[in-house]
């Protein structure tokens, strides 16, 4: 595979977790990162990470649900690189509320950040890419509501097959324009918004996946540096599953 030297990748919820692991693996393949998080502080550091790992990367701070900032952001990217050519909107949040009680303030900052922060980052994204006529654009959904349930998460599931739907029309909207839309769906990656629901929780999601271990941050980068790369051309509005075969067995017993 060509390696992505030269390439420049935004990568929103780059301090942590997912993202962080999606920017070190482009960082590692030759692309100049961009690490956008809401934690100013948190993606300096990631930011600072990278370079003294010998990569090339920056920082710049932007909630993903304030259009300005995003727009912001990608002017800032442009002035110092002058091109965008990777977007991974990866920026998410997954706190939990039963169906029963859930507040609308909670319905829609769910849906603001995972879905409506994709759409801003590509819309800043877009048109430095249809200049270009070369772009590669890749969302971070989930198995959670594009393939399986999960209690006290439906808002977070809805927003994750939200992002499929998304994908799909706006793969179709830039087909001609040599951009490309597509998404991972990860089942349990090991980062610190996982970690933070508890080992227990943790113990139980490991029964449920025939691999029996959690994804790391980076095995998930590595599926979308190759929906990142050239070599990814003619492949458009699809998805990657990344889950240890999570959503496989038919039953306990497969297990
Ligand atoms: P995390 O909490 O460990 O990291 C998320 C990062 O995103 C943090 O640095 C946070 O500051 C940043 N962020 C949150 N809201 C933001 C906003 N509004 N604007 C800018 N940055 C923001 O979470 P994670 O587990 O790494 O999850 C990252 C993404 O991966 C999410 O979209 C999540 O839905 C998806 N995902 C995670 C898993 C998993 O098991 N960890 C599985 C499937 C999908």
């Amino acid at each position: 595979m060509k390696t992505l030297e030269g390439r420049v990748a935004v990568v929103t919820g780059a301090a942590s977790g997912v993202g962080l692991g999606i920017a070190e693996v482009l960082a590692q393949d030759g692309a100049h990162v961009v690490v956008v998080d809401r934690e100013a502080a948190a993606g300096e550091r990631a930011a600072e990470a990278l370079r003294a790992a010998g990569h090339d990367a920056m920082a710049v701070a932007a909630d993903v649900v304030d259009r300005a900032a995003v727009d912001a952001m990608a002017a800032q990217v442009l002035e110092r690189y002058g091109r965008i050519d990777i977007a991974a909107a990866n920026a998410g949040i997954y706190p939990s509320a039963s169906i029963a009680e859930m507040a609308d303030a909670e319905f829609d900052r769910v849906m603001a950040v995972n879905v409506k922060g994709a759409l801003h980052t590509m819309q800043a994204c877009l048109p430095a890419m249809r200049k270009q006529r070369y772009g590669r654009i890749v969302l971070t959904s989930s198995i959670t509501g594009a393939l399986v349930g999960a209690p006290e998460l439906s808002h977070y599931a809805a927003s994750k097959a939200a992002l499929l739907g998304l994908m799909r029309s706006a793969a179709l909207e830039v087909v001609g324009d040599g951009i490309t839309v597509n998404a991972v769906q990860p089942g349990n990656v090991r980062t610190p918004g996982i970690e933070s629901f508890g080992q227990e929780f943790i113990a139980d999601m490991v029964r449920s996946i025939p691999m029996k271990r959690l994804a790391e941050p980076a095995e998930v980068g590595w599926a979308v540096r190759f929906l990142a790369s050239e070599e990814a051309g003619y492949i458009t509005g699809q998805t990657i599953v990344i889950d240890g075969g999570q959503v496989l067995p038919e039953g306990v017993g497969n297990l």
